[in-house]
């Protein structure tokens, strides 16, 4: 009797490297049939960067497996009765899989698991994603963590870095599955094809070329240039992180790697790890307070008294708003699917603080259009930026837009990158141009209100309000302000 095969079913895991799912698999010596499968109602809907993403990292798994003399086979359709159907096909007597922990997808899987079970089939899940599996990381009374720091400590300390596996050398599998056609599956835009500016390689090389380029050349300012936007100093691993094109494991023990070798200090690496720690965090978080992908973490900020006004939420999301960082950072995200860390932060509070729109609306704009759109790290980011988050951002803080710019963008190169139409403004007037006397708007050829926006709201006025607000909904009296 031939032998019976097992299914690697990828899905944010998509890599052949430090696989845990894959790797288990090709310990069974069972020939393996690879597959991923779209299922258009497991969670919520992919936004429309996520789907260009997944076109093309799906496309580069294939091509790694068929170098290894597998290859993808796709399907679309539920996952379970998918599954059951390749199982029908091949006689696989067991599924091996990459867990997901958004909430619904750890139901869902569980829910897979079960009814396999009920058919004679075994499902294997595995952590391939995180640092720590979400619920490991616990405080002195296994209580979950509410504050980043110790939460940090402790996960630093409970984690433990597997050593790095290249995956099986040859692959053998299961001939003659039928399987889908990506270009069928409609996932790069069509009309209009707003992708043309995404300069990003989906797929495990392309990850693994963003972490040695961030090694070699980032890593050593990373502290003290993370925040300028202009500056490349960050990794730009985070859509390859959310696909599982790259374990975190990898890129902490590449960082520390480095420290070692002396091409960084050791603080430089930490930090850099404790950015990974904060997508651990978040996943933890929503984990453990499922409730948040949608109220309010601290849950007298759900009594916000948000405003109604779709022309200045459209004004924010096309980067038309008059305060040029805001309105840098949001072309930046239409343009690339990417914002700078620090800008994301300031747009996300002029949405929430200066417009008093929910934040809901940011995190949905943010959703469809990021290419590392992440329910867990989306809207804990969100969260904390509104103040109702746990271990938040506290809620007098209020960026001012201005002020963030003189000092991130000092040299303006980022906001005149993605606003030519002030890019001839000098420096001091570059990040509040209504500010500029009438002779230096017409030299550098801006007519304020026809060319580029006068600001959607007055910053003083807008702070105050929201401001008020705040206090009101967190039961705070004390008058604090926070200008930077
Ligand atoms: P690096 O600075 O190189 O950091 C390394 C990695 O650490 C990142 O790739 C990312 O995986 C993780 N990381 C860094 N900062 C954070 C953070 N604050 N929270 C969680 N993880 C972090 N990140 C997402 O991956 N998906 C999102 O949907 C997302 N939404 C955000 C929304 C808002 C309003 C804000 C303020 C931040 C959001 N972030 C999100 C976090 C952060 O902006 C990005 O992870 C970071 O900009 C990615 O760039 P990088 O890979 O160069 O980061």
């Amino acid at each position: 009797m031939a032998i019976k095969p097992v299914i690697v079913w990828f899905r944010r895991d998509l890599r052949l490297q430090d696989n845990p799912a894959l790797n288990h698999a090709a310990e069974t010596g069972q020939p393996i049939v690879p597959v991923f499968i779209l299922d258009d109602h497991a969670g919520r809907p992919m936004g429309g960067a996520s789907r260009w993403w997944l076109a093309k990292s799906l496309s580069a798994l294939d091509q790694a497996l068929q170098a290894k003399g597998a290859r993808l086979i796709l399907r679309r359709g539920h996952g379970l009765s998918e599954l059951q159907r390749l199982i029908d096909q091949t006689g696989a007597d067991t599924v091996f899989m990459n867990r997901l922990f958004e909430p619904d997808a750890f139901e869902h899987d569980a829910e897979i698991a079960h009814a396999l079970k009920a058919d004679g089939v075994t499902c294997r899940g595995f952590n391939g994603a995180l640092m720590c599996t979400p619920g490991t990381v616990l405080n002195g009374s296994g209580q979950p963590y509410k504050v980043f720091t110790p939460f940090l400590k402790t996960l630093l300390a409970t984690v433990e870095v597997p050593p790095h596996t290249l995956g099986p050398r040859r692959i053998e599998t299961v001939s003659g599955l039928d399987s889908e056609d990506l270009e069928d599956w409609g996932l790069h835009p069509q009309t209009p094809d707003w992708s043309r500016g995404f300069d990003w390689t989906p797929g495990e090389d392309g990850a693994a070329a963003a972490l040695s380029a961030f090694v070699a050349d980032g890593l050593k300012t990373y502290a003290r240039d993370r925040d300028f936007p202009n500056r490349p100093a960050s990794s730009r691993l985070s859509p390859h992180l959310h696909w599982g094109e790259i374990s975190p494991w990898r890129a902490i023990e590449r960082a520390r790697r480095a420290a070692g070798e002396g091409k960084a200090s050791p603080a430089e690496a930490e930090k850099f790890v404790a950015e990974i720690g904060w997508r651990e965090f978040s996943a933890h978080l929503l984990h453990h307070f499922p409730y948040i992908v949608d109220r309010a973490f601290r849950p007298e900020y759900d009594a916000m008294p948000w405003r109604d006004d779709p022309v200045a939420l459209e004004a924010w999301r096309r980067g038309r708003t008059g305060y040029p960082l805001v309105d840098a950072g949001m072309r930046q995200l239409w343009t690339t699917g990417w914002m700078h860390n620090r800008v994301r932060m300031v747009a996300a509070s002029f949405l929430i603080k200066h417009l008093m729109i929910d934040w809901r609306e940011g995190e949905a704009w943010f959703w469809d259009t990021l290419v590392d759109a992440d329910l867990a790290s989306n809207v804990q980011n969100w969260q904390w930026v509104a103040g109702s988050g746990a271990d938040a951002s506290p809620y007098f803080r209020i960026f001012n837009p201005i002020a963030q710019g003189q000092k991130f963008d000092p040299d303006g190169g980022y906001v005149r990158r993605w606003i030519p139409e002030i890019a001839h403004l000098p420096d001091r007037w570059l990040q509040a141009p209504w500010t500029a006397p009438a002779e230096v708007l017409r030299d550098a050829g801006v007519r304020l209100g026809h060319d580029y926006p006068r600001p959607i709201v007055e910053h003083e006025n807008a702070r105050v309000r929201a401001l008020d607000a705040l206090k009101t909904v967190s039961g705070r009296s004390d008058d604090h302000s926070d200008r930077d």
